[in-house]
C-alpha cells in the first residue's frame, strides 16, 4: 500500500489534458507546407470548416485563431444585430448589460467586455454544475431590458441549455453558446454548439481534440458566417486597394493549424471514449469517499473533458483563500481541495481548482451575480452571504479538477486515486 509520503513521484509529468497526436495531423501540415499554402488560406482551412459544422450539425464555421476570438465575434454579431452598428470608438455592445455564465473560464466573459457590454453573473445549479436557468428567470424579472445570453458548458458536461434557449426566446434574447469545452457532447442527441444563435469551439492545446490553438465560430445564417470571415480578416471591403467601412481583426486561422486539426478531428469520438473510462474508473473507485463527481444531466452525453470532483460540505476540514494564497487545518478524516491538490501534485500529476467564479474575480467585484432567490452580495469566498445561497461559490470552495489526461495509464490512474484516498484518513 502506499502512504503519503512513500507514494514515488511520476518520472513523467500526468497533465490535467495534454495535446494527443496521432500521426495523421502531420500528414496535413506536410501537405501545406509543400504546396505553399502556409498561410491564412487553404484546403485544410476549407475542410475544417466543412468538417466542424457537419459534426456540430450547422450549417456555417469560421475558423479562426482561437475560440475567445470567435466568442468575440459573436459577441459583435448579436450586438449589431440587437443594437446596430456601433460609431467608431464605441462596441457593439456598449453600456448594456448582457447575463454570462459565472462559473467558467474568463474567456466566455472577456469578450462582452471588448464590445463595451456590462456582465451580470447567473449562478450555477447544483444539479448540473452549469448556468441555473431558474436564476436566469430570475434574472429577466430584475433586468427585462437584457437581450444577450452568454452560456458556457462546463468541463464538457452540457446543463439545461434546451430550457436556457426557450427562457431566451421568451424574452427575446439572443444567445450566443460557449461549446469550447464541450465539443462532441450533447443534449437530446443534440451537439453542444448548435442549440445558441451563436456558438463557439475551441480547439486549444487543453481541449479535447488541439490545433495546438485555433476555433470555429458557428452559425446558421450564411450573413452571420460572412460578415464573421470578413471581419476576422482585416475586414476589407471589395476594392482593388484596402478599403474600409468597419473595424476589422486579425482573426483567420492558419491553414497549418487547420492541418492538426483535420488530422484529429477522426479521433474527436476515440478521445470522448478514453476520457469516459477516466471519468468512470474515478466513480467507481471513489464511491466510498464522502464525494461527488461532475454531475451527468438527464438527456446529456457528455465529453468528459475534465473529471472534477466536490467534497461533501461534512468532510470538507477548514480551508481559507485569499486572491492568491491557500491554508488549511488538517482534520482526521477530512479534507479540502488545497490538501489533495498539494498530494497530486506531490506525485507530479496536474489537478486545479475549479473554475473560480466570475463574481468572485477582483475585477468583477462590483458586478451583480443573480441567484435563485436574488442577487449575491457576495464579495468574499463565504458561500452563503445575505441570505441568498451562492452555490457557485460553493463548488468552488469544495471542488477540483483531477487528472484526465487521454494519455493516462489504469495504474497511474489508480496510484493517483490512491493518494486522493489517503486525504480523507
Ligand atoms: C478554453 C476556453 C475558451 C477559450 O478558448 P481559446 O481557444 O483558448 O481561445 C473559452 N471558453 C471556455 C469555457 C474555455 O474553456
Amino acid at each position: 500500500m502506499y502512504t503519503k509520503n512513500k507514494v514515488k513521484p511520476f518520472n513523467k509529468k500526468i497533465y490535467l489534458a495534454s495535446p494527443t497526436m496521432h500521426g495523421e495531423e502531420f500528414k496535413y501540415i506536410e501537405e501545406a507546407y509543400k504546396t505553399n499554402w502556409m498561410s491564412t488560406v487553404g484546403e485544410n482551412i476549407n475542410e475544417v470548416e466543412r468538417i466542424a459544422a457537419e459534426k456540430a450539425g450547422v450549417k456555417y464555421a469560421v475558423a479562426l485563431c482561437n475560440c475567445t476570438s470567435a466568442l468575440h465575434l459573436c459577441c459583435k454579431l448579436a450586438g449589431e444585430k440587437l443594437y446596430g452598428k456601433p460609431s467608431v470608438g464605441h462596441g457593439a455592445l456598449e453600456g448594456k448589460r448582457v447575463f454570462s455564465s459565472d462559473m467558467t473560464f474568463d474567456a466566455t466573459v472577456n469578450p462582452i467586455v471588448y464590445e463595451g457590454g456590462i456582465p451580470i453573473f447567473i449562478d450555477t445549479e447544483e444539479e448540473s454544475w452549469n448556468m441555473d436557468p431558474i436564476a436566469l428567470e430570475k434574472a429577466f424579472e430584475i433586468y427585462p431590458d437584457v437581450k444577450l445570453v452568454v452560456y458556457a458548458e462546463l468541463y464538457g458536461f452540457p446543463g439545461r441549455v434546451d430550457l436556457i434557449k426557450e427562457i431566451c426566446e421568451k424574452h427575446n434574447a439572443l444567445l450566443i453558446e460557449d461549446a469550447a469545452e464541450a465539443m462532441g457532447a450533447t443534449l437530446n442527441g443534440k451537439q453542444c454548439g448548435s442549440f445558441g444563435d451563436y456558438a463557439a469551439i475551441s480547439y486549444n492545446g487543453n481541449k479535447i481534440i488541439t490545433g495546438s490553438s485555433g476555433g470555429c465560430l458557428l452559425t446558421n445564417s450564411i450573413e452571420d458566417a460572412t460578415k464573421a470571415r470578413k471581419w476576422s480578416t482585416q475586414a476589407r471591403e471589395n476594392a482593388p486597394w484596402y478599403q474600409h467601412e468597419e473595424v476589422g481583426y486579425n482573426y483567420r486561422m492558419s491553414n497549418v493549424v487547420a492541418g492538426v486539426i483535420r488530422g484529429q478531428y477522426p479521433h474527436l469520438n476515440e478521445h470522448i471514449e478514453s476520457k469516459k473510462e477516466i471519468y468512470e474508473r474515478y466513480k467507481i473507485e471513489l464511491k466510498d469517499l464522502p464525494v461527488t463527481l461532475n454531475p451527468i444531466t438527464d438527456g446529456t452525453a457528455p465529453n468528459y473533458w475534465l473529471s472534477c470532483l466536490n467534497i461533501n460540505k461534512d468532510s470538507m476540514c477548514k480551508q481559507v483563500r485569499d486572491d492568491s494564497k491557500a491554508l488549511y487545518i488538517k482534520e482526521k478524516g477530512k479534507t479540502c481541495p488545497t490538501e489533495i491538490l498539494e498530494a497530486i501534485s506531490s506525485i507530479n500529476a496536474e489537478g486545479r481548482p475549479i473554475w473560480k467564479p466570475m463574481h468572485m474575480q477582483p475585477m468583477y467585484r462590483m458586478h451583480d451575480c443573480i441567484g435563485r432567490n436574488g442577487t449575491i452580495r457576495c464579495r468574499t469566498n463565504a458561500y452563503i452571504s445575505g441570505g441568498v445561497e451562492d452555490i457557485g461559490a460553493d463548488i468552488f470552495d469544495r471542488g477540483l479538477c483531477l487528472p484526465s489526461d487521454n494519455k493516462m495509464t489504469k495504474e497511474e490512474q489508480d496510484i493517483i486515486i490512491e493518494v486522493i484516498k489517503r486525504c480523507f484518513e
